[in-house]
């Protein structure tokens, strides 16, 4: 055994402290960083595992070309003069990249700079475009600014928190220890709000199974129920919101009554006027919501509606209260600090004359682009349409993980160049074959260096302890390369890690021209040594010697009149309603066990035994009417395709509902990819695909 590495979980948002002591074989001891104020030394099972998902089974081990094994210098320089003559021919906007917050904020840095300032293309998207970017824009729209504005502390100290489409006792494991933690310690009361009853809605002391898609129904009424009832804070909306008489009307016309939010929600009302008192009488509520919200045609409206209630009470800024977006993925938030999505354009900044000035004249990129590109649904009709011509896939697999997979995988097979960045060979998205196909070998955990921001804006190290398989390289280095080749030496000419992480705080810092809100100004000069030690900081940083600053303490938000908006909400509806031939509503999530699509847990067996196999959930009365057991086979089909999986019968799901796991790709179950099924039709205001409600049938399979 050599030295223990400081680092920090790969999988979910939590951003658990790792400690990792490498045996010298390829291996290590996986423990929790006791120092670490995300998790103080807790693992949930899929970290404590981690140790057995390091072997180098069905890595992709060296580039390739076409299905052959090349060198590096021809695969890059395949890369190159394919994007250049693309670029040349059909123009720079015909060349798109795919992202991933898996991926470390250098990397996305780079990837970034160089599609928006040097190839000129603003079809930047990510598949965080599936995990929170409803939040995204629910926050610009209240704050002015993607700002998150809780922290892990104000669970510990909240006595209500109020869980919104969140299963965050399998999803966030650890986080929901900590909030476990407040209720023995405080008596911190839990209300869960789900279609479903997860193991967190079990755990909970209300919980309210609402239908599908009326989430906004709820707080509506909540909103009216606050105003009317002598609960707001008069002082906090006059002084610091706009915009409360509109949100306000609509509210009323939504949920005009109790009884109309228990018919438009399917609550029961005592339920319901249980839930609103809680919330009426507790100062100190949190309500942290995840992809049950986000993931929705009606994702931005469900986020902004939750919002209205925290700032018409002035529950936000304070200790223990606020609205809190729980993020998905290990770096979905490092992703938005540096732009990574196509609305974007860097460091909080978006498209006004003077932001885009201002990247232009940091990054020396003569072609800045000067608009949005296409979110990432939009973007794979496009590919499909022949409009993007080539396609570079950086840390995810798309031909599962997105709606209507077996589009995007007809898609991808008539593009003219697809890249595929990956550490696996097996992934869906790297077996498959373009015209020209580049498979690059990337370095995973543990083998690369750089930074993650968990979802309470902490950024934290992940550091390399293990050998460097084969001729894997770091993302952020082979993106470098690209731009090198491609003629802009000077602008990709960075000599580590760290001196990219100097040159993206720089980008953000505010005292040069950056944004309000994201200002990591006072880590422009960190030096290497530094870097390299650091441990993990939450931004707004602090100033120095100063206390930690706490967001919206003050009451000013990032509008030009520093005042937050109340958002007057569509009514509540589903995209497609649930009948005729497909009478159930399909909802879609994680597992506790797995992560996306497996690439890395499908390697521990323990992890595997959980749910060893892909199934659908199903309410007892409903599988006794198709004549459907525990552990037969079910097909489930939408319009749009179909998957054979093992029956679960539960009340976990209500009537007329079902449930599928997302993550089994073709390594485990060809037929079961459930990206394959949804529609995802995407929210009008983020463009965050709606996964959670597809209607569909399910019938017995017999087998001979
Ligand atoms: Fe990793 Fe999330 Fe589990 Fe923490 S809670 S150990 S970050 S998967």
């Amino acid at each position: 055994m050599t030295a223990e590495v400081r680092t920090t979980c790969p999988y979910c948002g939590v951003g658990c402290g790792v400690l990792a002591t490498p045996d010298g074989k390829g291996g290590a001891a996986i423990a929790g960083d006791a120092e670490h104020p995300a998790n103080y030394g807790r693992l949930c099972s899929k970290g404590s595992a981690l140790g057995e998902t390091l072997s180098l089974d069905d890595r992709l081990l060296h580039p390739q070309l076409n299905g052959e094994r090349v060198s590096w210098d021809a695969a890059l320089g395949t890369v190159a003069a394919e994007l250049q003559r693309i670029a040349g021919a059909h123009g720079p906007e015909s060349v798109a990249f795919y992202l991933s917050g898996q991926l470390l904020t250098e990397d996305y840095y780079v990837a970034n700079k160089l599609a928006k300032g040097f190839v000129g293309t603003p079809h930047v998207e990510t598949n965080s475009r599936l995990c929170m970017s409803s939040a995204v824009a629910a926050h610009r729209r209240a704050f002015g600014s993607d700002t998150v504005p809780g922290c892990y502390e104000d669970l510990d100290e909240a006595d209500l928190i109020v869980l919104v489409g969140s299963n965050t006792a399998w999803c966030h494991p650890v986080l929901f220890r900590r909030m476990a933690d407040a209720k023995a310690k405080r008596g911190t009361k839990f209300v869960v709000i789900d279609p479903r009853r997860t193991q967190t809605g079990q755990e909970a002391d209300l919980f309210l199974g609402l239908k599908p898609g009326s989430d906004v129904a709820l707080f509506s009424g909540l909103l009216v129920h606050l105003t009317e009832n002598g609960f707001s804070d008069r002082a906090f909306v006059e002084e610091h919101t706009a915009g409360l008489d509109g949100a306000l009307d609509r509210a009323r016309q939504i949920a005009p009554s109790l009884q109309a939010t228990a018919a438009a929600t399917g609550l029961a009302e005592a339920d319901i006027a249980a839930f609103y008192d809680l919330f009426a009488r507790t100062r100190r509520v949190v309500t942290a919501f995840s992809m049950g919200v986000n993931q929705s045609v009606q994702g931005t409206d469900k986020g902004n509606a939750i919002i209205n209630c925290h700032l018409v009470t002035g529950r936000i800024g304070g200790v223990g209260q606020g609205p809190f977006s729980l993020t998905g993925q290990p770096n979905a938030m490092g992703g938005r600090e540096v732009g990574g999505l196509s609305n974007m354009l860097a460091a909080h900044m978006h498209f006004a004359p003077e932001e885009v000035d201002r990247v232009r004249r940091y990054w020396a990129a003569p072609r800045i682009i000067t608009g949005e590109g296409m979110k990432a649904v939009a973007l794979f009709e496009a590919v499909r349409a022949g409009r993007i011509k080539a396609l570079w896939v950086m840390g995810t697999n798309p031909i599962v993980s997105m709606p209507r997979a077996d589009h995007v995988r007809e898609a991808i097979r008539g593009l003219d160049l697809l890249v595929v960045s990956d550490i696996m060979a097996n992934a869906d998205t790297a077996r498959e074959k373009a015209r020209t196909t580049v498979l690059l070998p990337a370095q995973g955990w543990g083998e690369k260096d750089g930074t993650v921001t968990n979802s309470e804006r902490r950024i934290s190290r992940q550091r390399r302890f293990l050998p460097i398989p084969g001729e894997a390289r770091p993302d952020w280095a082979v993106l470098a390369e690209v731009g090198r080749r491609l003629g802009h030496g000077k602008a990709f000419d960075w000599p580590s890690v760290a001196a990219v992480f100097r040159e993206h705080a720089g980008l953000s810092a505010y005292e040069n021209g950056g944004t309000r809100d994201f200002d990591l100004g006072g880590l422009t000069d960190i030096a290497d040594s530094a870097y390299a030690a650091s441990g993990p900081v939450q931004w707004p940083l602090p100033k120095r010697g100063g206390p930690k600053p706490r967001l919206f303490a003050d009451g000013r938000f990032y509008t030009f009149d520093r005042r937050a908006r109340f958002v007057a909400v569509q009514p509540p509806g589903l995209a497609e309603a649930a009948g005729g031939d497909h009478p159930f509503v399909l909802n879609t999530g994680r597992v506790r066990d797995h992560w996306h699509t497996m690439t890395r847990t499908g390697k521990s067996q323990r992890l595997s035994a959980h749910r060893a196999v892909p199934f659908v959930e199903i309410h007892p009365e409903d599988a006794a009417a198709r004549g459907l057991s525990e552990g037969g086979i079910a097909r489930v089909s939408t319009v749009h395709g179909s998957a054979e999986l093992e029956v679960m019968v539960t009340d976990a799901v209500a009537t007329g509902q079902l449930f599928m796991p997302m993550h089994w790709n073709a390594a485990y179950a060809s037929a079961a990819r459930v990206g394959a099924l949804v529609r995802g039709v995407p929210d009008p205001v983020s463009g965050q695909p709606e996964l959670k409600a597809t209607p569909a049938a399910i019938e017995a399979v017999a087998y001979r």
